[in-house]
């Protein structure tokens, strides 16, 4: 059977994760979120008492986890399910450090291609369309304003009943995607042939709607 692939890549709470799983449902695609992966190695050091920006600390660890993510967008470290422990400060703090280091990134990216084997997916992350999956049928590239990306963040953390800062949240994002965009390693940036979508003025809804028209369009290329 053919099986499809969209790569969604972005800067930090560009709304990419959300998008992504209404694409994947709406698609009946498997999702994979990367970051959360990322964000699961970054819980295990820190649980360890590990330092995040040390690449010998970071290697130290890597045969020791287990990963797995489900159906329902849940991500397991060693069995446990981390899924809301992973989005937790500490960890968004540290992530763009430990995702960094090239032996991380080698054990990360294997396993996502070795999870997307044979199946229909959709991908979100920072190196989708440029290293993981190169040959993806569509690949996006979402960007929105820091001001919309840093308000939805804190609206989000609103809604879950936590105290946020607009203007702690802004500094983070801005912090994370400069870290992200200058690593030695597969830096955030779009794949020449990824399509640009700024989602800044963009419901969700309108999101997804577009990404599946595009997706619509590129696979009725290939037929
Ligand atoms: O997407 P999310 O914010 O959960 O990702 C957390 C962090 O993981 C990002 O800030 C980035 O540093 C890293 N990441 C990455 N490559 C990916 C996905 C995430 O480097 N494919």
């Amino acid at each position: 059977m053919k099986t499809y692939s969209i790569a969604i890549d972005g800067p930090a709470a560009s709304g990419k994760s959300t998008a992504a799983k209404g694409v994947a449902k709406a698609l009946d695609f498997l999702y994979l979120d990367t970051g959360a992966m990322y964000r699961a190695i970054t819980l295990y050091m820190i649980e360890k008492g590990l330092d995040t920006r040390s690449e010998e600390d970071a290697k130290s660890i890597l045969d020791k986890v287990t990963m797995r993510e489900d159906k329902n967008g849940h991500i397991f470290l060693n069995e446990r399910d981390v899924t809301e422990r992973v989005r937790e400060e500490d960890v968004t703090k540290l992530v763009s450090y430990a995702c960094a280091h090239k032996a991380v990134r080698e054990r990360l990216v294997a396993l996502q291609r070795e999870m997307a084997k044979g199946e229909s997916v959709v991908m979100d992350g920072r190196d989708i369309g440029t290293v993981v999956l190169p040959d993806a049928t569509l690949k996006v590239y979402q960007v929105a304003s820091v001001e919309s990306r840093a308000k939805r963040r804190y609206l989000e953390e609103l809604s879950k009943g936590k105290e946020a800062s607009l203007d702690e949240i802004q500094k983070d994002i801005e912090r994370r995607d400069y870290i992200d965009s200058h690593r030695e390693h597969s830096p955030l940036r779009k794949a020449e042939d990824a399509i640009l979508l700024d989602t800044s003025d963009l419901t969700i809804q309108e999101e997804i709607d577009a990404i599946l028209s595009l997706f619509h369009e590129k696979a009725g290329e290939l037929k």
